[in-house]
């Protein structure tokens, strides 16, 4: 726990200022234009992808706002995996309110931290759990951070709580759609699929819009949305009144073209649950709040069964070239674009491979898409490498041919900084972003 807030190990940093997450997909802890050395990054980033290399399956639970029972969801949603005989981890990055202790009755827990780990706590033999809530020195206490030490922070609490094997982790993320939240999805990587909790009153749903566009934007998948406090459970009876309405998220989903994973009427006995800390789904596993969660959780559990996403990011192999070389990055917007074929640009970079120095940068505007058209176009350019986020097999083979390297799963960024990451070895690539 000794790095600053901005992921720096350096002794001598001052990137004190730098908020600059690389808002432009996954990309790197510290992204371009801090001014800071961004090999700096490394270990801490490193660490991070060794623990999260561990973890079957990622599950952040988001909301547009606070409030909406986002880590009462993401909770239960653990405890329930947990309980189905998955080993899972319950990260509560929520700096602005880490609700988890008390939900899990575990404000007194005692957190074993080690100079280069730190340990989980655990809930029961499957369900280990963390929180800022833990490490801070009572419950009252506000978190006033800038942003960057938010960050810097979340990114310790992935890179250094030792975890080990996990079937999921289920992050409870900060409400919004700003830095933080932001952070998570790009610390986590691209195979982290999203929850989205909104209740029925129409801002949230609102809410619920712009959240499920910011974790497409992010480039990650919604897994679901989930309607909370949706209706109202009789003490008497149990019968469900629908105050606000029915329906409303599942229209949304349908809109959004997302899954629907369920509703969750607003229950005395998840309050209850909540402020005495017991295990909802334990003790009321017959009511029909818990069949509700359970039928939530079930398609999360279902992704148990699909084999374990490809680790999303690790570093590009290094640049075997020297001295002036041509580079093109397709672009859309400015910024290195998944589609190569598609592009709205081509960035041609000239760089000296030996000094690491970009020289000079042109954009040219690619010919209309046509198979085999590309490759052509870019040799008569004079490029020699091609840093792309996906690229079909028959453009690779084409570049092959033409002994044009190509470096694929780039995330994003500016051409530039692309093509300065390459060459100093600190770009990240993932899969081939093509799909066809
Ligand atoms: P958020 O994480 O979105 O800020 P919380 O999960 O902390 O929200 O929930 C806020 C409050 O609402 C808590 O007191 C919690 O017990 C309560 N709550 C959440 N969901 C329900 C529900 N379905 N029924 C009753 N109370 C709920």
């Amino acid at each position: 726990m000794s790095e600053k807030a901005c992921g720096c190990t350096s002794t001598d940093c001052s990137h004190s200022g730098c908020s600059d997450t690389g808002h432009d997909g996954h990309g790197q802890g510290c992204g371009s234009g801090c001014g800071g050395g961004h090999q700096e990054l490394a270990p801490e980033q490193d660490r991070m992808q060794r623990t999260l290399r561990r973890v079957k399956h990622k599950i952040v639970v988001m909301s547009g706002k606070g409030g909406v029972g986002k880590s009462t969801v993401a909770t239960n949603i653990a405890m329930g995996l947990a309980l189905a005989g998955k080993k899972v981890g319950l990260l509560d990055v929520d700096v602005h309110g880490p609700s988890v202790p008390r939900l899990l009755s575990m404000r007194d827990a005692k957190v074993h931290i080690e100079a280069d780990h730190i340990e989980p706590v655990p809930y029961s033999e499957n369900l280990s759990v963390m929180s800022l809530g833990f490490l801070l020195p009572n419950p009252y206490q506000p978190v006033i951070w800038r942003g960057p030490v938010k960050q810097g922070f979340i990114q310790q609490l992935l890179a250094d709580v030792t975890w080990g094997d996990l079937d999921y982790m289920v992050v409870d993320c900060p409400p919004g759609t700003g830095d933080e939240p932001l952070s998570v999805l790009q610390m986590l990587g691209a195979d982290a699929k999203a929850v989205v909790v909104t209740t029925p009153q129409g801002v949230a749903i609102d809410d619920v819009r712009r959240s499920v566009t910011f974790v497409g934007d992010v480039g990650n998948t919604v897994l679901g949305i989930v309607e909370n406090m949706s209706g109202i459970v009789c003490s008497q009876c149990g019968h469900v009144e629908n105050i606000f309405g029915k329906g409303g998220g599942m229209g949304l989903a349908q809109e959004l073209g997302v899954r629907f994973l369920g509703e969750i009427p607003l229950d005395p006995e998840v309050v209850r649950s909540g402020d005495e800390g017991y295990s909802f789904l334990t003790v009321q596993h017959e009511s029909p709040t818990a069949k509700a969660l359970q039928k939530i959780i079930k398609p999360i559990l279902l992704l148990a069964d699909e084999p374990a996403p490809a680790p999303t990011t690790g570093l590009a192999p290094a640049a075997t070239m020297s001295g002036e070389v041509k580079v093109a990055v397709p672009l859309a917007k400015g910024q290195l674009t998944q589609h190569f074929g598609h592009c709205e640009q081509l960035a041609v970079i000239t760089a000296n491979f030996d000094s690491g120095e970009v020289l000079g940068s042109e954009l040219v505007t690619p010919p209309p898409h046509e198979p085999s058209v590309m490759p052509a176009f870019v040799e008569r350019l004079g490029v020699k490498l091609v840093i792309a986020g996906g690229m079909g097999q028959k453009a690779l083979a084409l570049f092959n041919e033409k002994g044009i390297s190509v470096v694929c799963g780039a995330q994003g960024g500016t051409p530039t900084d692309v093509v300065t990451q390459y060459m100093q070895g600190s770009l990240r690539v993932g899969a081939n972003g093509c799909d066809h």
